[in-house]
């Protein structure tokens, strides 16, 4: 066992003399065994989620409160989601890393990416909860440009580390759909409305899954997801993304 970790550490040694780590964020180069891809400055800016948070959203609230405690937005016009729950804010450090993992095809990060996620989330979640987890799906037209199903590739490293099986309910996206950036709520809403399909309802009926993304912005994507997997049956959906829009 020790000469197997011995063995690792020297090969991603030599390794790292051909292609030299660096860190996500500002590029700097970093030690063969920075398994986080990020220096020590940038990791420190690396914004982590954590309470007080709605009980259902997982916004963060300020102020003197007392949990739990569900945000305005979600007493207004509750989510089909049970429970939504990220890792860390996409700013700083944690925009770049995300911009380098899904814009610059760094599928390594993905390594760092589901082990916070594991950790960090494990805070808020507890993993014998689900009987099976879930990704968000790319339209196929958007998997092709892209090479990779960002969030795929999350929930499958994550899911692993967690020993949580596939819940294999064949979700996928039955429509292309413009995409939210400059769309409001509202529109963010009515834009994917019915862009879901579960293609074996059985098994997510009576399921309790967990929902992987990377990046909660609006809601509305995870939103729309529940709201179809609930029509086709789910107990529960609950969502983890890796990073979260401070809105
Ligand atoms: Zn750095
Ligand atoms: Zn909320």
């Amino acid at each position: 066992m020790k000469r197997q970790a011995f063995s690792r550490t020297t090969a991603s040694f030599f390794l790292n003399l051909l292609f030299p780590r660096r860190c996500a964020a500002c590029d700097a180069s970093l030690r063969f065994d920075n398994d986080d891809y990020l220096c020590r400055d940038c990791l420190k800016k690396i914004h982590w989620l954590s309470g007080p948070l709605c009980s259902v959203c997982g916004r963060p609230l300020f102020g003197k409160v007392v949990e739990p405690v569900t945000c305005s937005a979600c007493l207004e016009n509750p989510p089909h989601f049970d429970r939504a729950r990220s890792v860390f804010f996409l700013e700083r450090a944690g925009r770049e890393f995300i911009l380098k993992y899904k814009y610059g095809s760094n599928l390594h990060l993905c390594r760092p990416a589901a082990r916070w996620m594991a950790e960090r989330g494990g805070r808020f979640y507890s993993w014998d909860d689900y009987d099976g987890w879930l990704a968000v799906p790319l339209h196929p037209r958007k998997s092709r440009e892209r090479g990779f199903n960002q969030s795929l590739l999350l929930a499958r490293r994550f899911s692993r580390l967690v020993s949580l099986a596939a819940a294999g309910g064949g979700l996928s996206r039955s429509r292309f759909t413009r995409t939210q950036t400059r769309l409001t709520l509202a529109r963010r809403r009515e834009n994917v409305r019915g862009a879901f399909r579960v293609g074996r309802p059985k098994k997510v009926w009576r399921r309790r899954l967990l929902l992987i993304d990377d990046v909660y912005t609006s809601g509305s994507t995870v939103n729309e997801c529940a709201r179809t997997l609930k029509s086709a049956g789910a107990a529960a959906v609950e969502v983890l993304t890796l990073a979260r829009v401070r809105l």
